[in-house]
């Protein structure tokens, strides 16, 4: 059995058959004769030909389909390593589909499709490819690039081309289309990844405002993807206690007594270590957990001088909040409830520190925020003074009982006349508005020296003492006195 083309003896047009031969046997057994049937199988090798069309080309459109476009995409990832060159996937998705579908009918929408297909066609070389992956979401292949620019006229191209207006059944309809491109080597993925990498820069192109092309950027998205992970951890962290307080004195210079100390968050990582609050806060800014860890640094913080306390330890707490946790509606009353859990507790020991830039973000608002702060009887400081471009008018509603001179411009007063009359404004603003001043940063005896001739209130900084565990800060008070030039010039 076989099957051949042959000529059909009619018309001269080919065909193919089918032919059985069976061999006929005489009495003897020896073969007689042979009969020959012939089939005309044409239409069975038609109807093979669709099934193969319908599972490479999409019906409507007549272009190929995602099977053949992974297919293409797989041999252009070959070609491009082969021949060292690159291409670009553009995803492209048109910007107003729907309202044709939806006040046309379907048969108006598949045409205009047809047609939009044509158009793309139309901008693309041979050697390029368009797909239709199915709604109005197309995606083409521009291969053998030798530098990404080349293909960003042929994308121009396609967007002016899909923008322009289409007549139909009366109608003028206008679409636009926005494309998310992704190269190849650049983006170095699998066909599946680079589809969705294309897909992804498509929403960035929509969100930006449509009717443009945005490219993938894989470094722009590792950081993405790094900064997820690392927001995951964050949140697994405070679910696990893994963040700790650290304490950090802080000294009065009037009397040389330990005044207080500030709450500063470190994460007890079990991979890393000890990470400073600078490599994971910064990365929760404007995520909600950070209102959730602002929220257990002060429930914390309570429950250590509460403690301190008991061992007669009389030290107040500075706690940092962030701007989002300030700016909450419910900042104030979970501050109050947290205050009733503890009635034997004077809210004057505790201090919620704001960043002066904070505070600047919405003037009236946070000074509300700041004044209902005060009627629970907490204190209130501003932190990192004199970053902040603080008007003295803006001082004057401000009413945060301390100020904390930023520590870049007390690092440097020693040596640098306009850092130092900085620190000497900040403190002489203080005076006048009848507030307290806290110089933070102070690194050494001679910065304390300085200040004091300054007339500053309180110093912190290394040159008293680094941050320290909750055990730590025990034994260091009960062994701090002030240096004797101190009392010397203070005369305490
Ligand atoms: P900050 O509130 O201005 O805290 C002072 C920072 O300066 C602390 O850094 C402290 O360790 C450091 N420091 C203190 N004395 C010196 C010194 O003499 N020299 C130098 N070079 N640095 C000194 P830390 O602990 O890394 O905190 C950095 C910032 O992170 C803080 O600045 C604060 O804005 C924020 N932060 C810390 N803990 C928390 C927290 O629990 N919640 C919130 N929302 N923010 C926090
Ligand atoms: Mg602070
Ligand atoms: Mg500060």
């Amino acid at each position: 059995m076989a099957w051949r083309d042959l000529e059909s003896q009619k018309d001269g047009e080919i065909y193919p058959e089918w032919l059985n031969i069976s061999a006929v046997l005489d009495v003897a057994g020896e073969v007689s004769h042979y009969i020959a049937v012939f089939t005309d199988i044409s239409q069975i090798k038609k109807h093979e030909r669709e099934l193969e069309y319908l599972a490479y080309f999409d019906p409507m459109t007549g272009v190929p389909n995602r099977t053949l476009l992974s297919d293409r995409m797989r041999l252009a990832i070959a070609r491009s390593r082969r021949e060292n060159t690159l291409f670009a996937l553009g995803y492209l998705d048109l910007d107003s589909f729907k309202p044709v579908n939806d006040q046309l009918g379907h048969a108006v929408g598949d045409r205009y499709l047809v047609e939009i297909a044509q158009r793309i066609k139309s901008v693309l070389r041979d050697d390029d490819t368009i797909a239709r992956l199915g709604g109005d979401e197309f995606v083409v292949l521009v291969q053998g690039l030798q530098k990404p620019e080349e293909c960003y006229s042929t994308f121009e191209r396609l967007l002016a081309k899909v923008a322009e207006p289409m007549e139909m059944d009366r109608h003028r309809l206008l679409t636009t289309a926005s494309i998310g491109i992704t190269l190849f080597p650049m983006d170095d993925a699998d066909a599946d990844t680079l589809l969705r990498h294309a897909d992804h820069a498509m929403y960035q192109a929509k969100e930006a405002g449509k009717n443009r092309y945005q490219i993938y950027d894989p470094i722009i998205e590792a950081e993405a993807r790094n900064h997820r992970e690392l927001i995951e951890r964050i949140e697994r962290a405070l679910k696990r206690q893994e963040f700790v307080l650290h304490y950090q004195p802080k000294v009065d210079l009037h009397s040389g007594q330990v005044m207080g100390v500030e709450a500063l968050i470190r994460w007890q990582d079990p991979e890393r270590g000890l990470m400073q609050p600078g490599s994971f806060l910064p990365v929760i800014q404007d995520h909600p957990i950070s209102k959730q860890i602002d929220q257990w640094v002060l429930g914390e913080a309570i429950q250590q001088m509460m403690q301190w306390r008991s061992l007669n330890i009389d030290v107040g707490i500075s706690v940092n909040i962030s701007g989002q946790t300030l700016q909450a509606s419910d900042f104030i009353n979970n501050l109050a409830s947290l205050l009733q859990k503890y009635p034997t507790l004077d809210p004057a020991c505790l201090e919620i520190e704001v960043l002066e830039t904070v505070a600047l973000d919405d003037i009236t608002y946070v000074s509300e925020i700041i004044a209902q702060v005060q009627r629970l009887g907490i204190h209130f400081a501003l932190d990192d003074f004199g970053t902040g471009y603080s008007s003295l008018r803006y001082l004057k509603h401000l009413r945060a009982e301390v100020l904390k001179i930023d520590q870049s411009f007390v690092r440097d007063m020693l040596k640098d006349d306009e850092d130092l009359a900085i620190v000497e404004g900040v403190i002489g603003l203080s005076r006048a508005f009848n507030r307290k001043v806290v110089a933070e940063g102070v690194e050494s005896q001679a910065h304390c020296l300085r200040l004091i001739e300054l007339g500053c209130d309180l110093v912190q900084g290394y040159g008293i003492a680094k941050p320290m565990s909750a055990a730590h800060l025990v034994a260091w008070i009960k062994k701090w006195t002030p240096p004797a030039e101190w009392r010397r010039l203070k005369g305490f």
